[in-house]
């Protein structure tokens, strides 16, 4: 969604008036679509980005421009020293930080016999590693204000299901998930929930390739027995209403968001 077309729910459709979110890779794809979502239901939002401070900056000037609250924040999730400095800021600019959304993501294609441990580490730093200190960090922050909050984990339908040629984040994304469901009974009797929403196949530019190719998209879409490829905007509500106290009860779960994906292979005959 272009930042000019942001527009907040209405007041009484609201799920996170008076939080205050931090979003990790918050300026493409799922996460922005995210970042959008949560500033649409009322969250103050600290638009967490790596690369890109224009697109950060863009959207947080539309959110407030809407009547909103929202902050560009840096934040390198692989990175100890960025990821501290990214909550502060947060916390700073917007206030104490109660919802966390271990977001951001890389993939890469690699046979395991070509795969150099730099290969491997590129994806494991980004997407388990920087998923634990966003955790800890937004853990951390919840523990010292002592407000009750929520941490959601964007994983995959790859937290579950094997796939060649990308066994390294495979081993991340199953990871992230056990290390979200242990860190959910850590942190449940302090208040604060975790929860995983598992994308499958989304038009986002992490699958710019296949969507560009009709024979490639054909064949993901033969797998999902939606049979097609889902919306960012889709995960994003699932995340918005994990994050919310709708969902008061649910901690340590995983939603699918995956038109079927992981009910593959089909029925026979
Ligand atoms: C990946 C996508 C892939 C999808 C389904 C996701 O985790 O990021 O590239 O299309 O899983 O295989």
């Amino acid at each position: 969604m272009p930042a000019h077309a942001f527009v907040r729910h209405p007041a009484d459709a609201r799920l996170l008036e008076g939080r205050t979110a931090v979003v990790s890779g918050a300026t493409s794809g799922i996460g922005q679509a995210v970042a959008w979502e949560l500033a649409a239901h009322g969250a103050a939002l600290a638009a967490g980005f790596r690369s890109d401070p224009d697109t950060a900056r863009a959207m947080a000037e539309a959110v407030r421009a809407a009547g909103g609250r929202a902050e560009p924040v840096e934040l390198d999730v692989s990175d100890e020293a960025s990821v501290a400095a990214g909550f502060a800021r947060a916390a700073d600019a917007l206030g104490p930080v109660d919802l966390v959304v271990c977001n951001a993501g890389v993939e890469s294609e690699r046979p395991l016999v070509e795969m150099s441990v730099d290969d491997w580490r590129a994806v494991v730093d980004v997407d388990l590693t920087g998923a634990f200190l966003c955790s800890r960090e937004g853990a951390r922050a919840m523990a010292a204000s002592g407000r009750r909050g929520a941490i959601v984990h964007v994983t995959s339908v790859h937290d579950r299901m094997p796939w060649a040629g990308f066994s390294h984040y495979c081993a991340a994304k199953g990871g992230q998930r056990l290390f979200a469901e242990s860190i959910a009974k850590e942190l449940a009797p302090r208040g604060i929930r975790v929860a995983c929403v598992a994308p499958g196949a989304i038009a986002t530019p992490i699958n710019e390739e296949m969507l560009a190719d009709p024979a490639a998209r054909e064949d993901v879409e033969r797998q999902i027995p939606m049979g097609r490829i889902g919306d960012p905007a889709e995960v994003a509500r699932a995340v918005a209403w994990l994050a919310s106290d709708a969902a008061s009860y649910i901690t340590g779960a995983t939603l699918l968001v995956d038109g079927g994906m992981t009910l593959f292979p089909p029925d026979a005959g």
